[in-house]
């Protein structure tokens, strides 16, 4: 991938404000528990939000507008560049694709823990996105479990994981979540159906993006442009991350009804939809039998 640094303005930057010291409640969980917990919920979709009451929140968790210093290093400097670079373009995409109906947001970087509008969220959940503050929560150190524990390195793959998260405040925009939760209330046997449906969704308007980026000549116009091989490996992490395979990892077999976002075949056929398309409208998972 080609792209270049910019004001980081699509960044709130809370590496210095979190973390268990900072209101989060410690969880005694070792690096390896830390490690598989991060995978699995952000793959699963399933508990990636611990809910604590707001009485057991420490108030300095939530304090705002103060800097606080940020230990870090170039690498992870570089890293908080890259977001804002992808954040950037995906959201430039989507005004071009909705231009009455996008609404920009951000990222919010953290270490450890967070309290978002959604509940004190712990970095093991990996990344999400909160419809209540409609904001993109990510905690670096999970790029680094993608490359090492999913087998899905490169840019793109960290792309793809941006993009699908964006997906998610596009699907907050339109209205399509808020329809998915009233109908998952209705009929809760539909709940996990319904899930991989908007999930798979994500991941196509994810490739939408990669469409758009694929495109020639962007590079020179200080946006972001994908390169040989970039599409393989948001393939690959697609795939890397789909139900069956975590499923296999984590418990030994496939569990069809758990699924939540969709089986690694899945995943892959929805984003490379929206890659070949660069058209959201290609991204109807919901009244399409799914994918062969
Ligand atoms: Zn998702």
């Amino acid at each position: 991938m080609r792209w270049s640094a910019g004001d980081r303005s699509n960044i709130e930057d809370a590496r210095g404000r979190s973390g268990f010291g900072m209101g989060g409640r410690a969880v005694p969980i070792g690096l390896g528990g830390f490690v598989l917990l991060a995978l699995l919920s952000w793959a699963t979709g399933t508990n990636f939000l611990s809910l604590l009451s707001p009485t057991t929140t420490d108030d300095s968790a939530t304090t705002v507008g103060q800097p606080a210093p940020v230990n870090t290093t170039p690498a992870e400097e570089r890293e908080v560049d890259f977001v804002d670079a992808v954040m950037k373009d995906v959201q430039s995409t989507w005004s071009t694709l909705l231009p009455r109906g996008y609404r920009e947001t951000r990222v919010v970087l953290f270490r450890d823990a967070i309290n978002s509008a959604c509940g004190m969220a712990e970095s093991a959940t990996g990344p999400f996105y909160c419809p209540q503050d409609q904001r993109v929560y990510l905690d670096l150190g999970f790029f680094e479990e993608l490359s090492q524990r999913f087998g899905a390195p490169g840019d793109f793959a960290r792309a793809y994981v941006i993009a699908h998260e964006v997906g998610h405040h596009v699907q907050r925009l339109t209205g399509i979540e808020r329809q998915v939760r009233a109908a998952q209330e209705n009929n809760p046997a539909a709940q996990n159906p319904l899930s991989v449906r908007l999930e798979l969704q994500a991941d196509c308007f994810a490739g939408v993006w990669g469409h758009a980026a694929s495109q020639p000549g962007r590079a020179a116009k200080g946006q972001v442009e994908l390169e040989a091989g970039d599409v393989e490996q948001g393939l690959q992490a697609a795939a890397a991350i789909g139900d069956d395979r975590l499923q296999k990892m984590t418990a030994g077999r496939v569990m069809p009804d758990r699924f939540t976002h969709g089986t690694s075949a899945q995943r892959v056929e929805w984003f490379r939809r929206g890659l070949s398309s660069g058209n959201p409208d290609s991204c109807d998972t919901f009244n399409q039998q799914q994918a062969h």
